[in-house]
C-alpha cells in the first residue's frame, strides 16, 4: 500500500498519524502489524499494563494477539479518539487459521492532508473502570462528545428491560448469555480491539464447489 500518512507528535497524546495526502472514505490505510502471540504469550510479557495508560497490544482474536512493540509499524501510533475518523477492520482469513487474520485500518470519511487519523481503541478492563483507572487512560481527543476516558462502557447484561416475561424475551436472554461468554478473550493485558466493526472473509484465490 502507498503510504499517505506521517507520524509526528500529537495534541491527542505523543506521537500521532497525520495524512499527508488525501484518504477516501471507505480506503483501506494500513495494517496494523506486529508480531502475532498467543494471550498467554503476552501476558508473561511488561507491555499493556492497565497502570501503563496505553498498549500496543491488538487482540486478533480468541487465540492470539497482535503485538505491535515487537516488529509493528507506523499503525501503533494512530491515538484513540471519541469521535474517530478512521476504524479498524479485522480481515478473517478464509480457511479458518487464526493465525491468519490481519487488521487493517480503513477511513470512515475523507481525510484531508494534515487531519489527524484516530480510530476507536475499544478497550475495556478486566478490572471495573473507576475514576483513577479512568484518570489512567484518559483521552484528549477534544471531539464534542469526548467521554474523557478511552475506557468503552462495559457491556451489562442483558436487562431485563422489557417487564413482560414472554417466552420470547426469557429465551433471546439466555440466547445471548452463552454467546457473549464464549466470545471473551483470555489476555490479562489491555489490548485493542475490533469493536464496531465488520469482519470480511478473505476471498478465496479459486472458485471451489
Ligand atoms: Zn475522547
Amino acid at each position: 500500500m502507498p503510504r499517505k500518512i506521517v507520524a509526528r507528535r500529537s495534541a491527542i497524546h505523543g506521537t500521532g498519524v497525520f495524512a499527508s495526502m488525501p484518504i477516501a472514505k471507505g480506503e483501506r490505510i494500513i495494517e496494523y502489524t506486529g508480531r502475532i502471540r498467543t494471550h498467554a504469550q503476552v501476558d508473561r510479557g511488561s507491555a499493556g499494563s492497565a497502570e501503563s495508560g496505553h498498549t500496543f497490544l491488538f487482540t486478533l482474536n480468541d487465540k492470539y494477539v497482535i503485538d505491535g512493540t515487537i516488529e509493528g509499524n507506523v499503525a501503533r501510533w494512530i491515538n484513540h479518539s471519541c469521535a474517530p475518523n478512521c476504524e479498524a477492520v479485522l480481515e478473517e482469513d478464509a480457511d479458518g487459521n487464526k493465525r491468519g487474520d490481519r487488521v487493517f485500518i480503513e477511513a470512515r470519511k475523507s481525510i484531508k492532508p494534515g487531519d489527524e487519523l484516530s480510530y476507536n481503541y475499544g478497550i475495556t478492563l478486566g478490572e471495573p473502570h473507576t475514576a483513577r483507572m479512568k484518570k489512567i487512560w484518559e483521552c484528549r481527543c477534544g471531539a464534542k462528545k469526548c467521554t474523557g476516558t478511552m475506557l468503552q462502557p462495559k457491556r451489562k447484561p442483558k436487562a431485563a428491560a422489557t417487564t413482560g416475561t414472554s417466552k420470547a424475551a426469557k429465551s433471546a436472554k439466555q440466547g445471548a448469555k452463552t454467546v457473549k461468554t464464549a466470545k471473551r478473550a483470555d489476555s490479562s493485558k489491555v489490548t485493542k480491539s475490533v469493536k464496531t466493526t465488520k469482519t470480511r472473509k478473505t476471498a478465496k484465490a479459486s472458485g471451489q464447489e
